[in-house]
């Protein structure tokens, strides 16, 4: 017989949202908030309760956990990040159950002006019938990723309640950080010591994303000349205008994120800062394919490199850094993790989807280390913002997709 997990994802999940673990982008520390700790200590509580083996919490802040094999084959990560998004208020998130949801607008205790509405939302209307979880109408919900963090932790108790289920060795790994890219550091692959893993932070019931965007980021660098401006008379060399002048040469009607989407990629400002004596300005590079993205950079230079050369007084320099790469690169050599995950949605009669995800994951910098890494749908929605909600069900979808995953994986040699 089929277990039931709505009930305990429920549970889960209501208890994990009320709980505040927004990252911070501003903060240097590691993790970026105190607060993550709240999550963190939690679920190394609940892991050791349930009788998960080896449980950690590294002092880079994830925990770290075994659910012995029972079986032999490849040693499988699962993923979810404790952190929330800093783009909203995450103080004080009061879940909401909304049982056999009716299939009308749903309105917010407290916030009278919000509504989600069906009309607006598919998706949101294919769940009459469903449990929806949102927040009250003030907060986010932090299902990105909770949601994730219930599904894994209640794979883990079902499998260690039930021993004679067949799965090879499987770590779990709760990681701070995920919203602000730093969630993956340089240690967590060779402790987390698995062939392959994934991350449980999707969206749609189905998804299994394993291509992300290729990620630099460029900072460029211009330098005036300044002197009083009562004798500046063909001396000063202003940086404002000169920096304006590369914003204004950059391509704006294609090529940014607000004219592009599927598998185009953009250049974004993210930042500009100084005065006329120096200016910054900073910006993200993505493209799906590593040639595209070197023609971006290659683009950005040669506009920084025309400015420059129609004003030699002043000094423009421009740096690209590598951020992560499409996982697809490392994952069409291996296609085991994929092809187990579309397999065992399929097994539950659900339709893989399979979309590049225009943004990285903690799998796409897990790739790049080495550990193959896809991302399986949670059923989020709407996330970072006050109509954020999930169904429950669709939840217990992943927890089952991801049960079976784990029993597929035992017919595979470990590589
Ligand atoms: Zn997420």
């Amino acid at each position: 017989m089929q277990p039931n997990f709505d009930q305990e994802l429920e549970d889960r999940l209501v208890r994990y949202a009320a709980i505040d673990s927004q990252s911070d982008e501003t903060s240097s520390s590691t993790p970026s908030t105190g607060i993550q700790f709240d999550m963190l200590n939690l679920l190394v509580a609940e892991l050791q309760e349930i009788g998960a083996e080896n449980v950690t919490l590294t002092d880079y802040g994830v925990v770290l956990a075994t659910i012995p094999a029972t079986a032999p084959g490849p040693a499988i990560g699962l993923l979810a990040h404790v952190d929330t998004a800093p783009q909203f208020n995450a103080t004080g998130v009061k879940p909401r159950v909304i049982k056999n949801y009716d299939g009308g607008d749903i309105t917010y205790p407290d916030n009278p002006d919000l509504v989600l509405s069906p009309q607006k939302s598919p998706y949101l209307a294919s769940k009459q019938g469903d449990d929806l979880i949102t927040a009250s109408g003030l907060t986010l919900l932090g299902a990105d990723d909770k949601a994730g963090v219930a599904i894994v932790m209640t794979l883990a108790r079902h499998l260690l309640a039930n021993p004679d289920i067949k799965h090879p060795k499987i770590r779990l790994a709760f990681t701070p950080d995920e919203e602000i890219g730093r969630g993956v550091g340089e240690r967590l692959p060779k402790d987390l010591d698995v062939d392959f893993a994934y991350t449980l932070d999707g969206g749609d019931a189905g998804e299994i994303v394993y291509e992300s965007f290729s990620a630099d980021r460029a900072v460029v660098t211009v330098k005036g000349v300044s002197i009083h401006p009562g004798w500046a008379k063909e001396k000063m060399v202003n940086a404002a205008h000169l920096a304006a002048k590369i914003v204004q040469t950059l391509p704006q009607a294609t090529m940014t994120p607000e004219t592009t989407d599927g598998r185009e990629g953009f250049i974004h400002i993210t930042d500009m800062n100084g005065g006329s004596s120096e200016m910054e300005i900073k910006l993200i590079l993505r493209d799906f394919e590593l040639d595209g993205l070197a023609t971006k950079g290659d683009l950005l230079r040669s506009v920084c490199d025309a400015v420059q050369a129609s004003e030699p007084r002043a000094e423009i320099t421009c740096e690209i850094f590598p951020q992560y790469r499409n996982m697809r690169y490392w994952l069409e050599n291996d296609m085991t993790p994929v092809e187990l995950a579309l397999a065992a949605c399929r097994a539950h009669g659900i339709e893989p989807i399979s979309a590049p995800i225009r943004g990285g994951t903690d799998g796409s910098r897990l790739t790049e280390f080495g550990v193959p890494t896809p991302n399986i749908f949670t059923g989020m929605q709407n996330v970072h913002g006050p109509l954020e909600w999930i169904s429950v069900q669709d939840m217990a979808k992943a927890t089952e997709v991801c049960l079976t995953l784990v029993q597929k994986a035992v017919a595979h040699e470990s590589r």
